[in-house]
């Protein structure tokens, strides 16, 4: 059941640097932005491509760990799992950010990055 460190978790790494990327660098554009590095448990991911504020990469790199923690495989959508194994803090993050950064890709037409990563 645990989840290898395959080519989903790198799929949805991938889907978590685009949508903290568009939300940091239209949100956050007046604060500080470092290049995100995967230290201990993500050191072999490539979180190369970023540049996030503080408190963005705290958050992403929270989400990482927790993907690469996941111990479903299959990984249900983390609204449905019976665990949930984040902060409250995280998800209220978590979902201000995706519904900024998914309608922005939107109304900017990027359904090819949306499409890319999604399907
Ligand atoms: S909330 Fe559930 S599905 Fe999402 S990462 Fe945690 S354990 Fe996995
Ligand atoms: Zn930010």
């Amino acid at each position: 059941m645990k989840n290898p460190d395959g080519n989903k978790s790198r799929r949805e790494i991938e889907i978590l640097k685009l949508f903290f990327r568009v939300y940091c660098s239209n949100i956050h554009s007046d604060r500080k932005r470092d290049k995100v590095t995967g230290l201990g448990l993500l050191k072999g991911y490539d979180l190369s491509g970023i540049f996030l504020c503080a408190e963005c990469k705290k958050e992403f790199i929270y989400s990482v760990t927790k993907l690469v923690l996941c111990p479903y495989d299959p990984k249900p959508s983390c609204k449905k799992c019976p665990l949930i194994c984040y902060s409250d803090e995280h998800r209220i993050f978590m979902k201000k950010m995706m519904r900024f950064s998914g309608k922005h890709l939107i109304m900017h037409g990027r359904f090819d990055l949306l499409f890319r990563y999604f399907f």
